[in-house]
């Protein structure tokens, strides 16, 4: 069994490396499908465009997600009533360009319809579903109410509609293929960004300047003054793939109850996904996997791993110009697809002066306002990180040891990997999770490899010892 994303494989690593101080008109910090998708939106510009990814380009969040694309996600469960029209439109929008750009680019990406469910295991959550329906009618779109039959998983009502799924990462590697006057530029790390009269970038080799800036790194850590931690928090989902007994492979299915269960197929195999928790409240990774791999529907899994996305307050992503040339796209809530999409035209159309897209201005800006309601929420966050940082500190392991500066883990053959045992972000114990193999911080997700290689989350440094 692999314990990495099944998408790990279509990954390639062919970019070059920053090796001398630059300046270009825009500068795209991260190479998520945020900033690959923005990039591709400003290639037959004339701006001089460069992309910087600290690691490989696609590596993160977006090698390891599910890979479902349906407009109809949070529909009346967690978006409000008054922004749900033009949530839906933004929805329908990065459908039809995804859609354009695989067909103008005949790209080859396994984008395949499928029927797709929206069910409940809940008595309670029937009523949800009927206004869903009803809300379906009002807009004209296409559903069949419907019951799935899954073994185990005690579906009350089903809405069966009509969407797609895809291979991402070969996707997204022809779209970097065709971005020919972007330069890209892999294992380069930016450490700091200083405003003067243009932007000064410092990565870990050389500096760029750029006039305006781009930060497509998810988590929104350059960006301080503007309260993203009580806006924000990450939830944590565990994965696995292999053979099923399921007879029809055709399908892809998600509920809307608290507890999710996601289901979708690749190549006749099922990839399965079990309850999403927010980052800090079950910090015992191994604990979580046994629990995903207790579920039968897959025979033998081939493939494990977790992945994190950033849920704001309200549900709704996060884009637009946070200071003057400076933008953001985040917070898709686990659905990064189709609002990337939006996203990155309506980053591209600000920064070309352009007025495409920016009808969802309003609704995506950056500056939200924080809801009071929802500061019981940050409180929480607040209790978990502590939480997780207190559990972090008892836990103990044979194989695992963890003084108070240090922490090393030994391998079966006996390889020793001593790393930094605080998180270089804000200084949170970081625990080893023994499934994937990386040392994880249970406050704000930062991830290192066994080496102390930083691989994702808000951390800019390594935690290698000297
Ligand atoms: C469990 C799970 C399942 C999901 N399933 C689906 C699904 O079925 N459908 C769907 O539409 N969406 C899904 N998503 C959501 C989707 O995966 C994400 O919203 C999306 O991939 C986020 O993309 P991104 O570009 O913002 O982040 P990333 O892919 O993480 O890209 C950010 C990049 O920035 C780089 N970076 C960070 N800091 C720096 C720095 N200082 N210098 C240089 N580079 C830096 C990182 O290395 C990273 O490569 C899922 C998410 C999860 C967690």
């Amino acid at each position: 069994m692999e314990n990495k994303s099944i998408w790990n494989k279509y990954l390639k690593e062919k970019q070059k490396v920053l090796d001398k101080d630059l300046e270009y008109d825009v500068l795209i910090i991260g190479g998520g499908i945020s900033g690959v998708l923005t990039a591709y939106n400003l290639n037959n510009t004339n701006l001089k465009v460069a992309l910087v990814e600290r690691n490989t380009l696609l590596s993160g969040i977006t090698s390891k997600m599910t890979a479902k694309v349906t407009p109809l996600q949070d529909i009346l469960t967690k978006i409000k009533e008054n922004e749900l029209d033009l949530y839906l439109k933004s929805q329908i929008d990065g459908l039809k360009i995804l859609k354009n750009n695989i067909k103008n680019s005949n790209i080859e990406c396994d984008f395949l319809n499928s029927p797709s469910y929206l069910f409940t295991t809940k008595q309670s959550n029937i009523k949800k579903l009927k206004k869903i329906e009803e809300y379906l009618d009002q807009n004209k779109i296409k559903y069949e109410e419907s019951i799935l039959e899954i073994p185990g998983i005690d579906s009350k009502l089903a809405i069966k509609s009509d969407f797609y799924t895809i291979n991402p990462i070969k996707y997204l590697n022809k779209i970097i293929d065709l971005s020919t006057n972007i330069d890209f530029y892999e294992h380069t790390n930016v450490l700091e960004v200083i405003k003067d009269k243009i932007y000064i970038v410092k990565t870990d080799k050389y500096i760029i300047k750029a006039k305006k800036l781009v930060f497509a790194t998810n988590y929104p850590y350059f960006l301080k003054p503007l309260f993203f931690p009580i806006k924000v928090r990450l939830e944590k989902s565990y994965m696995g793939y292999g053979k099923t007994n399921l007879e029809d492979k055709s399908f892809n299915a998600i509920n809307i109850d608290k507890e999710i269960y996601s289901l979708r197929f690749y190549k006749d195999k099922l990839l399965y996904l079990n309850p999403s928790r927010m980052i800090a409240n079950h910090v015992n990774d191994t604990k979580c996997f046994e629990k995903m791999t207790s579920n039968k529907l897959i025979n033998k899994y081939e493939n494990i791993w977790s992945n994190l996305d950033l849920i704001t307050n309200d549900y709704l992503p996060i884009v637009g110009e946070v200071f003057k040339n400076m933008y953001i796209l985040t917070g898709y809530n686990t659905w990064g697809i189709l609002s990337s999409h939006v996203a990155s035209k309506m980053i591209a159309s600000m920064i070309l002066k352009q007025k495409k897209y920016i009808k969802y201005a309003e609704l995506f800006r950056p500056r939200k306002r924080i809801n009071l309601k929802k500061i019981g929420n940050s409180t929480y966050n607040i209790y978990e990180n502590i939480n997780g940082f207190i559990k972090g500190i008892i836990t103990k392991n044979k194989l695992i040891f963890y003084s108070k500066d240090h922490a090393m883990y030994v391998d079966k053959d006996g390889s020793c990997y001593l790393v930094k045992r605080k998180c270089p972000h804000l200084k949170c114990n970081l625990l080893f999770n023994e499934i994937e193999k990386t040392w994880d911080c249970p406050c704000h997700g930062s991830r290192f490899d066994l080496s102390g290689n930083v691989i994702t989350g808000p951390s800019k440094y390594d935690i290698k010892v000297d």
